[in-house]
């Protein structure tokens, strides 16, 4: 007989396309939402919405996995319902490059307009001062005031591999809700120990899993999209990236955030203490690349001297990788070094470097200089073009294209 002391997380597949009906078995089979949300409750619907992406490129929460937990809420009697979200570093320039985009072009813009709801940009929301005296690293800092006066917290996270955290899922998500400010220093700080601090304070009540399509490596759209159509849910969100982890073939014991939330009482990764419902682990599970396998397999050539980058920069230069292979200058990116981040050592520097985003400034004389935190990829990828000799007429035409695609 099993403990009712077992915390549960249920992995539900979706059937067609009913992903609604996937949700919500998942969140019934996980304990449902009921005990958690009163009828004048506050609640927080948090998607992963790090860049204007399309639903289903699994880059980031499709709408339909939003929709539903919105809808499953709105039937509870929720005093008020907010999908926020405050899209990644780069996106965080009000008016010109900000979280709206990505609330558009994912169709999250419509849930809330058809549910009737309120759509909050974290990077826009005032921002409210919190202490944490025992924190590993993030003693004082700033969160959007809607995230801490919100009583029911629910992340929806998609499930993808990362370049810094190994994976990114429910507790990761939550850094949606920090300032620009904070979210570039919780990079600099340790991410993963930021990530701790920060669910210690706005921790999701209850974490519902959009892995439907997932992402694995580089995340270069489609090309690293995993489609494995399941819903994952539960009410500790330690236990349900636990699960995810093991989903997709990654050790917990690997995941430095999971071990720091444990440490600090946040939740389980002991499988031991977590009964899995629905689907069975071994059934549904896939090894998912890890950024670094996918990275050096497409752009090994090039010489990457970097320590500490964060997701802001690495993605940036990644853009910039694929903008010159797209423009056909594959080969010449063997001839590019590019220093990123806060590396000791610059060794076997080939032509003259790129160095790029505000952290590595203090190695900006010895090579061309991009600022910014991060420089926006086609600032460095006009500085490519120079450094390289190649032209950039050619590459600005070819980033246009891109964009001008369905996926771009
Ligand atoms: S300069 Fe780049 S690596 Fe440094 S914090 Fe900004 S985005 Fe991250």
């Amino acid at each position: 007989m099993v403990s009712t002391l077992l915390t549960i997380v249920s992995i539900m597949r979706v059937h067609g396309n009913n992903v609604e009906g996937a949700v919500r078995k998942a969140v019934r089979e996980a304990g449902g939402l009921d005990g958690i949300i009163g009828e004048d409750s506050t609640v927080l619907v948090k998607p992963n919405l790090v860049s204007p992406m399309e639903s289903g490129s699994g880059k980031i929460t499709d709408a339909k996995v939003t929709e539903a937990v919105v809808r499953i809420v709105k039937e509870l009697g929720a005093g008020r319902v907010v999908i926020g979200e405050g899209a990644a570093v780069g996106y965080d320039f009000p008016g010109i490059r900000d979280t709206s985009e990505a609330f558009r072009v994912s169709g999250t813009e419509r849930v809330a307009r058809e549910c009737g709801v309120e759509l909050v940009d974290m990077n826009k929301d005032k921002p409210v001062e919190v202490e944490l005296p025992d924190a590993y690293v993030m003693k004082r800092f700033r969160v959007a005031r809607t995230a801490l006066e919100a009583d029911v917290i629910i992340s929806v996270p998609v499930l993808k591999t990362h370049n810094r955290t190994a994976i990114t899922c429910g507790l990761k998500n939550m850094k949606g809700v920090l300032p620009g400010l904070e979210k570039r220093m919780s990079h600099r700080c340790g991410l993963d120990r930021a990530i701790v601090d920060l669910n210690s304070v706005v921790g999701p009540d209850f974490t519902v899993v959009d892995a439907t399509s997932c992402m694995e490596g580089t995340w270069e759209a489609h090309k690293d999209r995993v489609d494995l159509g399941l819903v994952v849910a539960g009410i500790d969100t330690v236990a349900v990236d636990t699960v995810c982890s093991r989903i997709i073939g990654l050790d917990p014991a690997m995941v430095f955030h999971l071990q720091l939330a444990e440490e600090k009482g946040l939740g389980t990764t002991d499988m031991s203490q977590i009964e899995v419902r629905g689907s069975r682990i071994e059934d549904v599970s896939r090894r998912f690349k890890p950024f670094s396998e996918v990275f050096k397999s497409r752009f090994g050539m090039v010489n990457l001297v970097e320590k500490n980058t964060c997701t802001g920069c690495m993605g940036e230069i990644y853009s910039t990788f694929i903008y010159l292979r797209e423009a056909g200058y594959e080969n010449e990116l063997g001839g590019l070094t590019v220093i990123m981040g806060t590396p000791e050592d610059v060794k076997d520097v080939k032509g003259v470097p790129l160095v790029v985003g505000k952290c590595a400034n203090p190695k900006r004389e010895l090579g061309v200089f991009v600022p910014g935190c991060p420089p926006h990829g086609i600032a460095i990828t006009e500085k490519a073009c120079q450094v390289l000799g190649v032209d950039w007429k050619k590459v600005h035409n070819t980033i246009e294209e891109l964009h001008a695609s369905p996926s771009g």
